[in-house]
């Protein structure tokens, strides 16, 4: 089958030739319709210094895909043959503390398919039948392709009440920008979202923020005045990883602010934490989707009229992956599916 592999310990990703993997006992086999490049993909793609260190060489790559089921094994109960799914990209132990509790995202043992064993940039999948998710009939490919990063999105955005509130959201990736559409669908009042890149900002403008604000050049303060916020931002949503962005952040929230913190900051970060003690704010981590609570509210989202359309800009067939992965590259993209078909 035809497989995206990291072949190479250099900057690339090559298509190849890979044996259809087996379908064991508990597990599903999945022919993949289409993907969706990541961020995570675009650091092994670069082969940066975390990829050096995590990615095993000869492996294909990828965890954003929706698919149909082709194989299920002889234990598998509640998936059928035929059955579109899409899947959660973290394999969890099922025998650590969180495990049992029900709070699989918390598992201490995660494997992540793409990252740790073979990924979804195949022809076949191969995955716990536990890791699918049925996607509705009324959800299109192209979305299901992308609940993976929409799932990062839902799980951050949605860890603090947001109805009537006003919403801070740093960094318009693909994930930041989708975060907007969330907050605006489920109440929030101000939505304001900050990044370097005028493409990004643009989509973001697209998909309802209130101001999309390129901290180069505008000021932030003067966008909340202009939309008349005096007290600083209820919640913030730091979806860029990038320490400055924090830094503004914490200095625009209002006293008893909350955070969810999905962007993964280099490990130099400083913060002047006098911030978070004084104004009494509320800090949460945030990894990946909770299995599968985040799931189902995402296909609910969407069936009760949430658009994500405007971010996917791009599709190119799987042959041609280059040209996906260079506009990966260049930041001017939303999200860029490859189809498989
Ligand atoms: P991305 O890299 O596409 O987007 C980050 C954006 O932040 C970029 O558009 C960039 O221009 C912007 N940015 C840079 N400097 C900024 C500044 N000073 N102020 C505001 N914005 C600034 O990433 P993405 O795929 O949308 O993911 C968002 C973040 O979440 C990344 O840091 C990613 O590594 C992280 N992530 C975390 C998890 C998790 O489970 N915790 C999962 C997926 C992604
Ligand atoms: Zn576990």
């Amino acid at each position: 089958m035809k497989t995206l592999t990291k072949a190479k310990p250099e900057r690339g990703i090559w298509l190849q030739q890979q044996p259809v993997p087996e379908c064991g006992h508990n597990d599903i086999k999945v022919k993949i319709s289409k993907t969706a490049i990541c961020g995570t993909d675009m650091h092994i793609y670069h082969w940066d210094e975390w990829s050096q260190k995590t990615i095993p060489l000869g492996m294909h790559v990828g965890h954003e895909f929706v698919g149909t089921v082709v194989e299920i094994g002889i234990e598998v109960r509640g998936i059928e043959i035929g059955q579109r799914v899409s899947g959660e990209g973290h394999i969890t132990c099922g025998h650590c503390r969180n495990c049992r509790a029900g709070r699989r995202h918390l598992c201490n043992n995660t494997v992540g398919v793409g990252v740790n064993r073979d990924g979804a940039f195949a022809e076949y999948l191969v995955i716990p039948a536990s890791n699918a998710f049925p996607i509705p009939d009324d959800i299109s490919d192209d979305l299901a392709a992308i609940f993976d990063p929409y799932g990062n999105a839902v799980h951050t955005a949605l860890s603090f009440d947001l109805t009537g509130e006003d919403v801070l959201i740093t960094g318009a990736g693909p994930i930041g920008i989708m975060a907007v559409a969330i907050c605006k669908h489920v109440g929030a009042r101000h939505v304001v979202i900050t990044d370097v890149n005028e493409y990004r900002l643009e989509l973001a403008r697209k998909m309802g923020a209130t101001r999309a604000i390129n901290v180069a050049n505008e000021s932030l303060e003067d966008a909340m005045k202009d939309i008349g916020m005096v007290e600083g931002f209820d919640v913030g949503l730091e979806m860029s990883g990038n320490g400055r962005a924090f830094e503004q952040m914490l200095a625009s929230m209002n006293h008893g602010g909350k955070i969810s913190l999905l962007g993964i900051p280099s490990a130099d970060t400083v913060i002047d934490w006098n911030m978070v003690i004084f104004k009494g704010l509320i800090i949460k981590g945030i990894y990946g989707r909770e299995m599968y609570e985040t799931w189902y509210k995402m296909a609910a989202m969407i069936q009760s009229g949430l658009d994500l359309t405007p971010i996917i800009t791009h599709h190119f067939n799987i042959d041609d992956f280059q040209q996906g992965f260079d506009v990966m590259a260049s930041g001017q993209s939303g999200k860029v599916i490859l189809d498989w078909n």
